[in-house]
Formats: C-alpha cells, sequence, structure tokens
C-alpha cells in the first residue's frame, strides 16, 4: 500500500531561501519508519520557488511567471538536495520526479510515470515529486502543489493522502480569529478561505478542492499541520487530527480514474434525453445522432463532457471524432464509445 505526504511551502522554506531542515527531518524520520514497515511513500514537496528566489534577488514572490519559474530551476536543486540529504540520514534513497499537467493528460505519459515510481518504490525509495515549473505553470498560479498531490495519490492509487500544511487543518474561519474552529470533518465544511502565504501558493481553497478530488477517486484525505514531531504516525494509525474526507466507496478502474480526474475536457456534448438515458442508463455508447450540439474546439482523441437535457455534466469521455463529424449526425456513427468514458 502507499501513502502520498505534501508538504507546502511554507512547511520546507524558512526565511532568505532558507530550508527548514527540522521539519524535513522530521518528517524524513517518519517516513523512513513507515517504509520500515512495509508500505511505499510519495513525496510531494513544493518549495523550489522559495528556495530559488535569493539566486534572483529577490525576498519576495516576483509576479512574472517566467522569473517565478526560474526561481523553481534555481531552488528545486537546492529542495531534492535537503530531501535527499534527510532521507539518506535514516537509510533511504530519494528519486527526483518532476511531472507536469500535460503529462498526467497525456495517457502514455501517465502511465510512464506510474511505471517510474513504482520502480522507485520496488527498491524501497521515496519519490520525491514537484511540478516541472519551467514548462508548466498550473501549481505556480493556482495550487502550491495541492493538485498535483491528488493526481499523484490517484495515479499510485494510495490508500492515503496528507497533505500537510502550517496550519492544524481547515478552519470555519481564519485560523486565530474568534470563533475560529478547526473542522474535522471535511465532507459537508463550510470553509473560509484565507488568502495565501507570502511565499507559497495555495492557501485552504486548493487543498480542499485536491482533497475532494482525491476523495472522488476512494483515496481518503487528511489536511494537517506538517510541523511537530510527531504528525505521519498518529495519522496512519487513524487518530482524529486535522480534517478528514473521506473516500468514496465508488471503484473505478486506473484507466476511469485517468479519465475522470486527470485529463480536462476540452469541450462539451449536449445530447437528447433518449442519448443521455442509453449512456447512463443503458451503459450504451454514444451515437451522433444523440448530440443536439457541440461546444467547444476539440478533436477526435480529446476528452469532452456530455451535458443532459437539464444542462448538467453527467460524465466525461473521450471524442470518437471531430465537432463536424458529430454535427453531421450521420447514421451510425459512434461520438463516444462507452468504454472510454466515465460517469460522474
Ligand atoms: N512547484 C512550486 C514550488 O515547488 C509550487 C509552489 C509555488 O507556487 O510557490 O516552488
Amino acid at each position: 500500500m502507499t501513502v502520498v505526504v505534501k508538504l507546502g511551502t511554507s512547511l520546507v522554506a524558512g526565511p532568505r531561501g532558507s530550508v527548514r531542515h527540522a521539519v524535513l527531518k522530521r518528517r524524513a524520520s517518519e517516513i523512513a519508519g513507515i517504509v520500515r514497515g512495509g508500505e511505499s511513500v510519495a513525496v510531494v514537496s513544493s518549495g523550489a520557488i522559495a528556495l530559488g528566489l535569493p539566486q534572483l534577488g529577490l525576498d519576495r514572490r516576483p509576479r512574472s511567471v517566467p522569473k517565478l519559474q526560474a526561481a523553481s530551476a534555481l531552488g528545486q536543486g537546492k529542495l531534492h538536495r535537503a530531501w535527499e540529504t534527510a532521507l539518506a540520514r535514516e537509510g533511504v534513497a530519494a528519486g527526483q520526479v518532476l511531472l507536469t499537467a500535460a503529462d498526467i493528460a497525456e495517457r502514455a505519459t501517465y502511465v510512464n510515470a506510474r511505471h517510474a515510481l513504482q520502480a522507485i518504490f520496488d527498491v524501497g525509495a521515496v519519490p520525491v515529486v514537484n511540478e516541472n515549473d519551467a514548462t508548466a505553470t498550473d501549481e505556480i498560479t493556482f495550487g502550491d502543489n495541492d493538485t498535483l498531490a491528488a493526481q499523484v495519490a490517484i495515479l499510485v492509487r494510495a490508500r492515503l493522502l496528507v497533505l500537510l500544511t502550517e496550519v492544524e487543518g481547515v478552519y470555519t474561519r481564519s485560523p486565530g480569529t474568534t470563533g475560529a474552529e478547526l473542522v474535522s470533518d471535511g465532507g459537508g465544511a463550510e470553509v473560509v478561505f484565507g488568502s495565501s502565504s507570502r511565499l507559497g501558493r495555495g492557501g485552504m481553497e486548493s487543498k480542499v478542492l485536491a482533497a475532494r478530488m482525491a476523495a472522488a477517486a476512494g483515496i481518503p484525505t487528511v489536511i494537517a499541520g506538517g510541523e511537530g514531531d510527531s504528525v505521519l504516525e498518529p495519522i496512519l494509525a487513524g487518530e482524529r487530527r486535522g480534517t478528514h474526507f473521506r473516500g468514496s466507496d465508488r471503484e473505478l478502474s486506473a484507466y476511469k480514474l485517468w479519465l475522470r480526474f486527470g485529463k480536462s475536457p476540452k469541450g462539451r456534448l449536449h445530447l437528447d434525453a433518449g442519448a443521455k438515458r442509453a449512456v447512463a442508463v443503458d451503459g450504451r455508447s454514444l451515437l451522433a445522432v444523440g448530440v443536439v450540439r457541440t461546444e467547444g474546439r476539440f478533436e477526435a482523441g480529446d476528452a469532452v463532457e456530455l451535458v443532459g437535457p437539464n444542462g448538467a455534466a453527467f460524465a466525461s469521455g473521450i471524442a470518437a471524432a471531430s465537432p463536424a463529424a458529430i454535427a453531421s449526425r450521420v447514421r451510425g456513427l459512434e461520438a463516444m464509445h462507452r468504454d472510454r468514458l466515465v460517469l460522474y
């Protein structure tokens, strides 16, 4: 079984591009304990940008995306070295894995990434994952690796995702203000999202969204404070800490999980009532005759959402034909094969 642990920038980077070695040391020691106990652990670590800022002569995040990318490139080596050193002290090797959303969206690179992670687990090592910020900017603009961590958890079919941060979990309002209470069950949480910190990006909103995504994929998720001496051990032992999101019971194949959570839709197909029933109830493929309207620019092979007559999206999948071909509504033409769609 596999556990994915994500550390946000504020836990990893201190002032002026320093590494919070004490935090890494504590987490590395717990991670080594879990690995010795026979489980695999993947770390998703932010902090490259914050650690790279001094090399750009900056003490706060620049606005310019290329500068953020440069900071990440300058800081990533330092970030990985810090993890490598902390884990090596515990006798565990670290493997650097840099991923982008495009790697997740492409089926071939997605499967490659899974094989690579599995091979790292097989030798008892710990992959330390970050976004490849030089070519992708998803986590720079929103998320501080929260979505990436959920994607990795889905990719390796983790039994648990732990999102560690500076605060103890999700609060009913900004932590520290009067009346702020820790939400222990994230399922129905009414959450007030705080703003992002000075060095990292993300805040609670992206954590909750990532937790909901992993939970919908069947992976229980915990958002908790990551600074203390003992953090992962009690969480893995089932102690109530931080905010919990229960994993849904739905069983989806690895391919359908990727389809549902890895591949972003490029357009939508609006279906008539009969076509919706055929797909959603009878489990049949979608024929072009049932599509009343297409929306967006996509090609055969891209993901699109299926929308019912009430305007609500109820599935997504891989389009089997172009918008023009689908709009021709040629009899017998398949717009989407039933094996290449997933119902919401
Ligand atoms: N991948 C980025 C990093 O490791 C995300 C964090 C951010 O946007 O500051 O630094």
